[in-house]
């Protein structure tokens, strides 16, 4: 079978690899779609902590059942299904107090284990979750950031926020800013650097600044010069980190969905003047899956779809991905037909 492989710092090949054989508690998932997320950025730049070559990538998928072991499971073939990509221990203190999502030694299908961008996936059966049957491959390869976004919305208490600012309109961005409208917040701005992207966020639905004064000014008008009651960081730029205290009212909250590659500079005497709440926000719980498949029902997600390659095409779909005309890549393998 064809797989997306991460050879060696900055290559990534389509190659011949063998359909993996599945044993006791497995199914196997003949992929429909698979997207791109920053973090495989990473990965392909040699930078990951974790993820070595040879491996294959992605952890956006959606696919149906090919094989399934028996076991107390309501899942069939021909199922269509995405995987939950964590990996706990099981052992540590978060795992042992109901958050395995932030284990100590958490892995992942996609970074240390071969993800799914391929045409056939390997998982545990316990790492399946089922998509409803008439949802497209690309909205199921969507839910997995959906969930990213759900989480990170969920992280901050909603009650009375007006105004909520997030930066970055990336795909996390711009799915947490179309979460947090979902949630009711009556002022959603979402800011970036980009055009192209602001305008993607435009066609959303959603109030787009550029980020610097105009997001500033926008702001501070909505609220008479008080600031946002909720900022989500989703840019992951230094310079983010640095203006966010100031976009925030005193004794705001300020989420921070992104993966900083090294420590940023955050304004510690406006955490402290402010009484500001920092809150970190990583991946997702069960949970957040299920709602982000009720949300995605309703949400226009996938407009954030920029480009489909096939799966023949993935050195090209990972340098469209690199590129800041793009927002979600997705590697949509009924092209490979
Ligand atoms: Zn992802
Ligand atoms: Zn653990």
């Amino acid at each position: 079978m064809l797989a997306a492989r991460y050879r060696g710092p900055n290559q990534i090949v389509p190659e011949n690899v063998d359909i993996p054989a599945i044993g006791e508690g497995e199914a196997l998932i003949r992929v429909e779609a698979c997207g791109f997320c920053g973090s495989d950025i990473s990965i392909v730049a040699g930078t990951h902590p974790r993820a070595k070559a040879p491996l294959t990538l992605g952890h956006e998928i959606s696919g149906r059942i090919a094989q399934i072991g028996e076991g107390s499971h309501d899942l069939a073939v021909g199922d269509l299904v995405t995987m939950y990509p964590l990996i706990s221990c099981g052992k540590c203190h978060a795992c042992q107090n109901g958050h395995a999502h932030v284990c100590r030694e958490l892995r992942l299908f996609g970074f240390d284990v071969d993800g799914g961008m391929a045409e056939y996936v390997k998982l545990p059966i316990d790492a399946l979750i089922k998509l409803p049957a008439t949802m497209s491959p690309q909205v199921g390869a969507l839910i997995e950031p959906l969930a990213v976004a759900v989480h990170g919305v969920a992280r901050a208490d909603l009650t009375g926020v007006d105004v909520a600012v997030v930066l970055g309109a990336g795909p996390i961005g711009l799915l947490t800013a179309l979460v947090a409208q979902s949630k009711g917040i009556p002022h959603v701005v979402v800011s970036d650097v980009v055009e192209s992207r602001l305008s993607l966020a435009r066609e959303l639905g959603l109030d787009a600044e550029a980020a610097g004064s105009e997001l500033h000014e926008r702001v501070m008008q909505l609220t008479a010069g008080n600031g946002a009651d909720l900022l989500f960081e989703c840019a992951g730029h230094p310079t983010s980190a640095h203006e966010m205290t100031a976009l925030v009212r005193s004794r705001g909250v300020i989420v921070n969905l992104s993966v900083f590659k090294k420590p940023a500079l955050v304004d510690l005497q406006a955490i402290n003047f402010k009484e500001l709440e920092l809150v970190g926000s990583r991946v997702y719980e069960r949970q957040d899956f299920h709602e982000a498949i009720e949300l995605a029902m309703t949400l226009p997600a996938a407009k954030i779809v920029s480009h489909e390659f096939s799966l023949n095409d993935v050195s090209a779909a990972f340098e469209q991905f690199h590129s800041s005309a793009a927002c979600k890549v997705i590697i949509n393998l009924s092209r490979d037909k």
